[in-house]
């Protein structure tokens, strides 16, 4: 019997007990194929309860261990995360989810170079996830240090640190031409959330199946904003997500290979 034959079984029983149990409901949905707007209404639903504080902590017991290693991830999980390695941004923690529920890639700035761009292609062309969310949050240290580099203070960082930094260059640039006023670190949140538009623009520059996936509406992409003080997952506007798909794909210098053989 297949592991997905079985989630459905599965899902059979525990449809009927929806109305009884929400820890089951959200065991449902996790295992059923959510649409793209499901899996964000899960998502949004999970950030709400852990913003109330009455998480479910779903997913997380012996029992999800064991159903993880006798499963395939892509019957189960049902989001991409791109998101800061900053420690007050802990992703599973933040949506109420658990273990084999969320295909996270985590770097510092939540920017998009080429590791991060295959990480989220196989989370949607393998793990075959309906969403993927490419999450900011308030006061950034990484968008910090560059929105402070580029107003005249000169940094010294650790060797690799720089380049790791290097996208989120142009985003502080236009924070600072469409925000001129903005002086110091008031200039922070525009250009963090800048930065999420960085974010997402990149991706869809170099990876021809996430604009495929985008553009049929396979694959839901959503822009967010983690503010630390609240715990709130705001979701900025997806006209803005359409916008940044359109152009990249009439941008010539958009990558236009879908695949590139192994060495
Ligand atoms: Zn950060």
């Amino acid at each position: 019997m297949s592991s997905r034959f079985t989630s459905r079984l599965l899902l059979a029983g525990l449809l009927c007990l929806l109305f009884i149990s929400p820890s089951l409901a959200q065991a449902a949905k996790a295992v059923t194929d959510p649409t793209p707007q499901q899996a964000l209404e899960i998502l949004k639903a999970g950030n709400e309860r852990f913003v109330a504080g009455k998480p479910l902590r779903g997913h997380q017991d012996a029992a999800r261990v064991q159903q993880a290693d006798a499963s395939n991830q892509a019957d189960h999980a049902f989001a991409t995360l791109l998101s800061c390695s900053d420690s007050r941004v802990p992703v599973e923690i933040i949506f109420d989810t658990g273990i084999m529920d969320l295909f996270v890639v985590r770097v510092a700035g939540n920017v998009v170079k080429t590791d991060e761009a295959g990480s989220i292609e196989y989370g949607l062309a393998h793990v075959h996830t309906p969403i993927l969310v490419v999450l900011g949050h308030t006061k950034c240290g990484a968008v910090s240090a560059v929105s402070s580099q580029a107003q005249g203070n000169n940094l010294v960082l650790e060797r690799n640190i720089p380049p790791l930094l290097a996208p989120i260059f142009p985003a502080v640039r236009t924070a600072m031409h469409e925000h001129p006023e903005a002086k110091g670190a008031a200039l922070l949140p525009f250009a963090i959330e800048q930065n999420v538009w960085q974010s997402v623009s990149d991706l869809f520059m170099m990876s021809p199946v996430t604009r495929e996936l985008a553009a049929g509406n396979k694959v839901l992409v959503k822009a967010a904003m983690y503010d630390l003080a609240t715990g709130k997952v705001n979701w900025l506007p997806q006209d803005k997500v359409t916008a940044l798909l359109q152009a990249a794909e009439k941008d010539p210098k958009r990558v236009v290979k879908a695949m590139a053989p192994l060495k």
